[in-house]
């Protein structure tokens, strides 16, 4: 099979790519024999002339399928109205299970951090009903998630029963705090260039 490159408009008479030209199965080069630019302008005067009559036509058209419409529609959605219910009373019950079973999966993927995270709180909300300074609990627990470290020393504070001992740690622990915020700083203006 030859494959033609160009071919002449038998509108407009341009000789240009077939690229510009419909595919046609039916002619024999495959190809329209009007070009797409011949073919769009067709199409635009035949769509202005006719808009007007077929804007009239759409609006009989509908006006007068309006009622039947109507009725039909009433109707069907009575009749299916049992089968749409019950559509998704077994949507709801199926998803249900599909739901409780990616909750789950998601709970045991993230156990770990979840119940780390869980106990993070508690312990966030046992400095604060000790009087920990607030400023320094929110300091501290703005780095729990990223140090395991921090995580450690917040545990050692929550197992230790001596007060002394509590505030020798909650010192250590704001001294590290003050060098972590200064490497956060560092870090952010490095990655700024
Ligand atoms: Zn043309």
């Amino acid at each position: 099979m030859i494959t033609i490159k160009t071919k002449t408009c038998t509108n407009c008479g341009k000789r240009r790519r077939v690229k510009f030209f419909n595919k046609k199965s039916s002619s024999k080069d495959g190809v329209s024999s009007r070009c797409k630019d011949c073919l769009v302008t067709d199409y635009s005067v035949s769509y202005i002339k006719h808009k007007e009559s077929l804007k009239e036509y759409n609006k009989e058209y509908y006006q007068s399928t309006k009622e039947s419409r109507s009725v039909e529609g009433k109707a069907y959605r009575e009749a299916n109205r049992e089968k749409v219910l019950e559509y998704h009373r077994n949507y709801d019950e199926v998803n249900r299970d599909r739901k409780n079973e990616l909750n789950r999966n998601y709970y045991n993927k993230h156990k770990d951090e979840i119940s780390l995270r869980t106990k993070m709180k508690r312990i966030q909300q046992k400095m604060l009903c000790s009087s920990v300074d607030a400023e320094l609990v929110e300091r501290v627990f703005n780095f729990t998630e990223e140090w395991e470290g921090i995580r450690d020393f917040v545990e050692l504070w929550d197992k230790e029963k001596d007060s002394e001992e509590r505030e020798a740690i909650l010192e250590d622990l704001e001294e590290v705090i003050d060098e972590l915020e200064i490497y956060d700083i560092v870090k952010v203006r490095c990655s700024f260039g």
